[in-house]
């Protein structure tokens, strides 16, 4: 398990149920989305329908699951969660939808991993809320059509760009959610900071959120692990300089970087001349996954002007040979 990893453990899904926030207003930072949305709730509350559906997509663990509980809560109905791999049939789907209340939220993570078979039949249900299912089989089968009560779905995904056209056009609404900011994830630690009874002074949640990959998942595990450190070594308070000896224990540096994210930009000025390098073959130096490259290291990178996507690949920013103490100049064309 990396630290700096995006998946969730087990020990995140009991905090994380205490720490995840309920109420837009509790949703910090993403202001632009927050914004928008909090009309569109609105509006639609004031029609007396089902909200548009809602396409949320941006890197892990920067909260859009936490999004769509909130849009739930401000909607005032039930959300049901899912995701794309889990729904593996057509009838699968038809199960979750016949069984929603008027105006609830279906909420479906990785949603560019819905079989083409199971996305089908979600466009009519999508656009008239009607459904076609086949019963029986060979020359006695039929297809009936099935009304379904007015919902929304909300759609989650890393990249807009790995859902199919039409798919992406049944969704009302399209939100992109950003990293984070330093003084916004501050603000992310201190609550939680304080909802767990942690004594973590301002500068001490600013150096765990300046290290955090503008991520809140991250800010929040990092607060949990320094937390340990601050009990052990320092009566349980986290100020500056605890956060910093913490810090430097897990070896996340002070661009909050871990060790694949400096393997990444080493690989590429070591072994490939500062690039630019194909994904592919990057990936294979690696020995990881393209996707876990483009989805979850790749973006903060590049946010951070440390790695530069070109037509030909991946090239390794000025920026990234001063990180490592290196000479730019030094890089072949220059
Ligand atoms: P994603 O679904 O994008 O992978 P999550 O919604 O699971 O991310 O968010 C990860 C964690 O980060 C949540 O448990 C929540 O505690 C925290 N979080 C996410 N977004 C926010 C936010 N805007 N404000 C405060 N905490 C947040």
């Amino acid at each position: 398990q990396r630290i700096i990893g995006s998946g969730a453990t087990r020990e995140d899904d009991a905090i994380e149920a205490s720490i995840r926030p309920k109420r837009l207003d509790e949703y910090l930072g993403q202001q632009p989305v927050r914004e928008q949305l909090k009309i569109y709730i609105e509006a639609a509350k004031g029609r007396g329908e089902a909200l548009d559906h809602v396409l949320i997509f941006g890197p892990p663990g920067l909260g859009k699951t936490t999004l769509s509980h909130v849009i739930a809560n401000e909607l005032g109905v039930n959300l049901r969660q899912t995701s794309g791999p889990v729904i593996e049939k057509a009838g699968d789907l038809a199960a979750l939808l016949t069984n929603l209340q008027p105006h609830d939220v279906l909420f479906v993570d990785e949603i560019h991993r819905l079989s083409p078979l199971v996305e089908e039949v979600l466009y009519p249900a999508m656009e008239d809320y009607q459904i076609d299912i086949m019963i029986g089989e060979g020359p006695a089968a039929r297809s009936i059509k099935l009304d379904l009560p007015p919902f929304t779905l909300i759609g989650a995904t890393t990249r807009a760009g790995l859902l199919t056209a039409p798919l992406r056009d049944r969704f009302g609404i399209v939100q992109r959610l950003e990293f984070y900011n330093a003084e916004e994830l501050t603000k992310i630690v201190r609550r939680s900071a304080q909802i767990l009874g942690i004594a973590c002074e301002a500068e001490g949640a600013g150096e765990i959120a300046r290290r955090s990959r503008g991520t809140p998942r991250i800010a929040n595990r990092l607060l949990r692990r320094v937390r340990d450190y601050a009990q052990v070594r320092a009566n349980g308070h986290i100020d500056r300089a605890v956060a910093d000896a913490a810090m430097a224990m897990l070896k996340v540096d002070p661009e909050g970087f871990d060790d694949l994210d400096r393997r990444l930009l080493k690989t590429i000025i070591e072994s490939f001349d500062g690039g630019p390098v194909g994904v592919e073959s990057l990936a294979a130096a690696l020995s990881e996954e393209r996707g876990t490259l483009e989805d979850v290291i790749e973006p903060f990178l590049i946010q951070q002007g440390y790695l530069i996507r070109t037509a030909r690949g991946r090239m390794a920013s000025s920026r990234a040979y001063r990180h490592f103490g290196l000479d730019p100049r030094d890089r072949p064309g220059e």
